[in-house]
């Protein structure tokens, strides 16, 4: 489903045209690189992730490696494109809010609707990026490509995985091949799409793929080939502020659904349940998700299993066929991280919950 984007402000004054350094707002750092006239622009946003990060002295990886030495330390990118590095944060992204995606969701609006900017390459932890792809994928309206890339090997392993990545994020976001893919999460030299990929290994290099959706493409040797388009094309608009009372709640053999009876009478507007099977949960966390329903609380229903959509195919209490006829909506494709951000965005767009239904269809 394609909507208008309602475009939200971020103050991008650039300071300069030919320096290498200045400010935009929101404390974000900006640095230009390569001058080539021949080439097209990108623009980086750097957010941190293991691919910035190193071991310490007690062989722990953490935040060292500022936005700029990163992209600076692959020179051969500046044979691809001129670049404006924007440094937005340098966290891990296990720690990275919503909030944090809000903002680089507004900043790359605002780059890819520059007509100098052939398209955009974020840099993020793999923790939650495919989450954080999905976010920005959401909140923008745009033919030009927009890679997610980061690292599983930190920069001070012998054989780091980081440079590579992002020497192919690069050729991605210069390719007309990779027009109307929309936001990517691309590592390993396979591209994926926002809406599908997932972290499938915690500690391998090949560790997103989109599962039994497939990649859309393939880098190599600075070449994009495309094998397929991207199944959702959506954009649900940039909202004022973010709605953050929106949970995801487990359901698992003989959970008693006291946790969403708390959230609910805490004040909670929307509720993800991550149930079994196609879709369904116990006796107990039926009526559990009926009373939420009864004060308002827009339910979502996804479940724990990798592939397959969420069905209406089981009747009785709690079968999936029964939540969707109580009101509840069925997640589809999504899982419960990348609903709840989908019901954050619909919530904090004031979308009334007939047309919510429709985004998850
Ligand atoms: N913990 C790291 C992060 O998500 C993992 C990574 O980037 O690979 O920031």
């Amino acid at each position: 489903m394609r909507k208008s984007l309602i475009a939200a402000v971020l103050p991008l004054a650039v300071l300069c045209s030919h320096a290498v350094g200045g400010t935009v707002g929101g404390n974000v750092k900006l640095t230009l690189m390569g001058e080539n006239p021949k080439l097209p622009k990108i623009a980086i946003v750097t957010t941190g992730g293991t691919i910035a990060q190193k071991k310490d002295e007690s062989g722990a990886a953490v935040p060292a490696v500022s936005g700029v030495a990163l992209i600076a330390a692959v020179p051969d990118l500046l044979k691809e494109a001129n670049v404006e590095i924007y440094s937005l944060c340098n966290e891990d992204s296990s720690r990275i809010k919503p909030e944090v995606w809000f903002r680089l969701a507004k900043l790359v609006d605002k780059l890819v609707k520059r007509q100098d900017i052939s398209g955009v390459v974020v840099t993020h932890g793999t923790d939650t990026m495919a989450e954080a792809a999905f976010f920005v994928d959401a909140c923008t309206l745009t033919k030009k490509p927009i890679v997610f890339v980061g690292a599983m090997r930190d920069a001070s392993e012998k054989s780091p995985d980081g440079p590579e990545n992002i020497l192919n994020a690069v050729a991605q976001a210069v390719s007309p091949s990779a027009k109307e893919w929309g936001v990517t999460v691309t590592l390993n030299q396979f591209v994926n799409s926002a809406y599908n990929v997932r972290k499938s290994n915690t500690n391998n290099v090949a560790t997103f793929n989109s599962g039994e959706h497939g990649y859309l493409g393939y880098i190599t040797t600075g070449k994009v080939f495309k094998y397929n388009r991207p199944m959702q094309d959506f954009c649900i608009g940039m909202p004022e502020k973010l709605e953050k009372h929106v949970e995801i709640f487990m359901s698992y053999a003989g959970c008693d659904g006291d946790a969403i009876r708390r959230a609910t009478d805490a004040g909670m507007k929307g509720l993800v349940v991550e149930a079994v099977g196609s879709g369904n949960v116990n006796e107990d966390v039926y009526d559990a998700i009926k009373y939420a329903m009864s004060k308002d609380v827009i339910v979502v229903v996804t479940t724990c299993v990798p592939d397959g959509p969420v069905l209406p195919l089981y009747g009785g209490p709690g079968g999936g066929a029964t939540l969707i006829k109580k009101g509840a909506i069925l997640s589809r494709y999504l899982r419960a991280r990348k609903a709840r951000l989908l019901l954050i965005l619909a919530l904090s767009n004031k979308i009334p919950k007939d047309k919510i239904a429709k985004l998850f269809e």
